[in-house]
């Protein structure tokens, strides 16, 4: 079996799931709202913060941007805000966009000191004319907005960019063990979508690096017509496909979800001559709260909620050894 569902009931605490089988955005089913959807395992933390907010009747841009916090928050996570793996000097530097359902959206990158970029990207859209910024201009801006400035880099993560040193040999290998961002897309009570997604980039990139999280049209893409995508992986891979903008594309001409990550997944690996250690996977959900996700690897992850469902998935993929 290509996908392994987990239902794991006890970890994430909840009494019952789903009574029907849960099949990745089948034509034929239909979720309804609020739902919320996260990468990897860490979206489950992010999923219960923003599904109790959407129960509450928040929006969904609160939900996915609180969500997301709560990951940003965890130093325990090396992937993503306090916590996050370093570039290849020893600087913790975040990304993140945030999107809503009219094509409002705002961006960080390459945002040092402070912890939750997502809520940056948020002020950028909602406080400024523009969609990004980045480096010091973002900082200035986050300072001025009353964020804190913080160390990020851990003394765990501090300790394996020490080890890092010493070989100093970059693999760009992205899958569940080393490298996760973290995107949710939600519908909140009154049918409306949002989508966030943030990260600290590729461990031991290139100091400056910028991937495909903070892009709009990259790693993130709403459009309230038609439904919202993001994407986790190799970066450039993203960028280049301009992936989360084109998933919503596909379904914008009939795709369902699932066939619509699938779609772009296998465009992208057209191109490639070497697909070793190459890990892209895309996450969609349409208007109606249908969702999909693919990956071009085994091991991507998400997690999903909703008031019938509970879950955390491993996503179908392209590539079988
Ligand atoms: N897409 C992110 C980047 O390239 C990394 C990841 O999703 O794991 O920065």
């Amino acid at each position: 079996m290509d996908r392994r569902r987990f239902m794991r009931t006890s970890a994430l605490g909840v009494s019952a799931v789903a009574s029907s089988p849960v099949s990745l955005a089948g034509p034929l089913q239909t979720r309804r709202w609020p739902i919320i959807m996260s990468t990897w395992d860490h979206g489950v933390a992010a999923n219960t913060v923003g599904f109790d907010l959407l129960k509450k009747g928040r929006s969904a841009l609160d939900a996915v941007e609180k969500g997301v916090m709560e990951v940003e928050s965890d130093p325990k996570v090396r992937t993503v805000g306090i916590g996050g793996y370093p570039d290849r000097e020893g600087k913790v530097t975040l990304d993140a966009c945030i999107m809503k359902a009219d094509g409002a959206c705002g961006a960080v990158a390459f945002l040092q000191d402070i912890k939750n970029p997502i809520a940056v990207a948020r002020k950028v859209m909602e406080e400024t004319p523009h969609i990004m910024l980045v480096g010091q201009g973002a900082k200035q801006f986050a300072l001025q907005n009353g964020f804190k400035e913080e160390e990020l880099l851990t003394r765990a993560a501090k300790k394996d960019y020490q080890e890092w040193l010493k070989t100093s040999d970059y693999k760009p290998l992205i899958n569940i063990e080393n490298h996760d961002t973290i995107s949710t897309l939600a519908i909140d009570e009154k049918g409306v979508m949002a989508g966030a997604c943030t990260t600290s980039g590729a461990a031991w990139k290139m100091h400056g690096r910028v991937g495909d999280s903070p892009i709009i049209g990259a790693g993130l893409f709403i459009d309230g017509e038609v439904g919202g995508a993001c994407a986790t992986g190799l970066g450039e891979e993203v960028i280049r496909t301009a992936g989360s903008a084109m998933v919503v594309e596909a379904m914008r001409y009939g795709k369902t979800p699932q066939e619509a990550c699938e779609t772009i997944v296998n465009r992208m690996i057209k191109k490639q001559q070497n697909l070793q250690g190459f890990q892209v996977g895309f996450m969609a959900m349409d208007k109606n709260g249908q969702t999909g996700a693919y990956s071009v690897q085994k091991g991507f992850t998400y997690a999903l909620k909703s008031d019938t469902v509970e879950e955390l998935a491993e996503a179908r993929y392209l590539i079988k050894k």
